[in-house]
């Protein structure tokens, strides 16, 4: 893993951004992925079909927590149209490290995607994990 994106992803996994919980939150969610015991808790605010304000609570590993502090920083002012076709290249993307070759690291930082999708869609009409 290129040390640059290493040390990215260790700064967010330390000093997570938009960490904690809403006070009535208009969607909650949460998932976790077995495969490495990582788990996360997602709150929205929503206000006129945008994200307004957004919280994120879990535990697990660096990629897990760390995707989840940088997929928080983007949906802040994202309309929820725009955050229900957030694709998983965009949030691999944002977190710079190439995992194609790795489905396990890949299920960690997709977590708070699919946490994400479970709330905008409801549990149930999320899309499947590959279909992100
Ligand atoms: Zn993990």
């Amino acid at each position: 893993m290129d040390d640059l994106y290493r040390e990215l992803i260790l700064e967010h996994y330390k000093h997570p951004h938009n960490h904690g919980r809403l006070e009535h939150p208009d969607i909650s969610a949460e998932e976790h992925n077995p495969l490495c015991g990582d788990r996360i808790r997602l709150d929205l605010r929503i206000e006129h079909d945008v994200i307004t304000d957004v919280r994120f609570d879990g535990r697990g590993c660096a990629i897990s927590q760390a995707s989840a502090s940088m997929l928080t920083d983007e949906l802040i002012g994202m309309p929820v149209e725009e955050a229900k076709r957030f694709s998983k290249e965009r949030l691999l993307d944002l977190i710079g490290i190439p995992l194609a070759h790795n489905p396990v690291r890949i299920k960690c930082a997709l977590l708070a995607l699919k946490t994400l999708k479970a709330g905008l869609y409801g549990v149930g009409h999320a899309p499947d994990d590959d279909d992100l």
